[in-house]
């Protein structure tokens, strides 16, 4: 079980997850190749997963942008929060390639992390996420899922992993 950084509180008052300004954003949630069986498993329709394990958006009713397929806008909840992707459970790190390395890195346009960047106990969080993902089995888990590692843009790399 990963830590979380953010309160839960803080995250359902905000507006910035789970909301995408492209249909096919490389932000939307990709999926480890576990977690694409078990989502098939409890019957969620194959439809909803692309072919590089990203879960579909849906054009957003309220807004000009889209949304997770698994977004509740009644209550701006995730139907899936308790087996949500491991991508989701790390936001706003994220795995980031950039040229033939592989970073731990930060989206800088998250409220929280604008907010804490220079607190001392979001720089232990980091610490922390750093020794899990340079463990051998993290590292197992990246090296077999290739597809959550991806080039993001605005981020900011804070860890190189010995991949
Ligand atoms: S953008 Fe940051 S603060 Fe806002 S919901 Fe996402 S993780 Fe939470
Ligand atoms: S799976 Fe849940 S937490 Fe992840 S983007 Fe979709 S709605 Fe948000």
């Amino acid at each position: 079980m990963i830590k979380q950084a953010i309160p839960k509180d803080y995250c359902l008052s905000c507006v910035g997850c789970c909301r995408f300004s492209e249909q096919d954003s490389v932000w939307l949630p990709c999926l480890l190749n576990e977690e694409t069986q078990e989502l098939l498993k409890k019957n969620f329709p194959p439809l909803l997963i692309s072919q590089e394990k990203k879960i579909h958006s849906l054009p957003n009713p309220k807004h000009n942008n889209f949304v997770c397929s698994f977004f509740q806008l009644k209550d701006n909840k995730c139907a899936i929060y308790a087996f949500r992707p491991f991508e989701c459970r790390i936001y706003p790190f994220l795995i980031n390639r950039k040229a033939d390395k592989v970073f731990l890195a930060v989206d800088l346009r998250c409220t929280f992390v604008k907010e804490n960047l220079e607190n001392q106990k979001f720089k232990e969080y980091i610490r922390y996420l750093n020794n899990f993902f340079n463990s051998p089995a993290r590292i197992k888990i990246l090296k077999n899922n290739p597809q959550i590692i991806q080039i993001y843009k605005d981020v900011l790399n804070l860890a190189e992993l010995n991949l």
